[in-house]
């Protein structure tokens, strides 16, 4: 009764408050707004640090006021349906340019003690509706948030944040590395100086701000 009665307060659109919510945590009016602001299509594929990522979002400087919003209210281990609307979206985008190969395999940015937060989300439900597996072939090392550290603490750090599993030995043919945004790309870097003893790694995230 109590967690219902606290959610009522989340359940309007992220941007304006309006209770029109739909599984986009926004309404039909700032989801439009959204799309038109930072979906680039022909910027979908991209490259960060030399490893090729698949985008949806592109965060233009003071522009995307939702967006900011947006990447805030995902956060976390509770907003399961927006990420599969959202994963809907990127799978729209992902299938039409390319054709996963057999034996690839959907690796989440992992969290401090395994807790399957927003980028495990993300990427359950990329897998749900690709038949992608996941496998959860990285964890953290150390604990902390990233975003008091400066860019430069950053990619002296995050060849530390992350070791592969010990049981994950196998290769494949694609290893998709996902997260919900890629900023500096010092986490992506990281996570394909592990991954790559598996497979050619490719990112995908929500957001992109570089
Ligand atoms: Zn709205």
């Amino acid at each position: 009764m109590m967690s219902h009665l606290i959610s009522i307060g989340f359940n309007n659109c992220l941007q304006c408050g309006s209770f029109a919510f739909r599984q986009s945590m926004l309404c039909r009016v700032c989801e439009n707004n959204l799309f038109n602001s930072a979906y680039k299509p022909d910027l979908f594929e991209s490259e960060v640090n030399q490893i090729p990522c698949m985008t949806l979002f592109r965060w233009q400087q003071d522009r995307n006021r939702i967006l900011n919003r947006l990447s805030l209210g995902l956060k976390g281990t509770g907003q399961k349906a927006a990420w599969c609307y959202y994963a809907s979206c990127v799978v729209q985008n992902w299938l039409a340019r390319e054709t996963p190969p057999q034996n690839s395999v959907i690796v989440p940015c992992p969290a401090v003690s395994d807790r399957h937060d927003h980028a495990y989300l993300f990427a359950e439900a990329l897998s749900q509706l690709t038949g992608i597996p996941l496998i959860m072939a990285l964890e953290k090392t150390v604990e902390g948030p990233q975003k008091n550290l400066t860019r430069r603490e950053r990619v002296f750090r995050s060849g530390y944040q992350f070791r592969l599993r010990n049981n994950v030995c196998e290769k494949f043919s694609r290893v998709y590395f996902v997260d919900d945004i890629i900023t500096t790309g010092a986490t992506v870097s990281a996570a394909n100086t592990h991954l790559r003893a598996l497979g050619r790694v490719k990112a995908i995230s929500l957001i992109i701000r570089r």
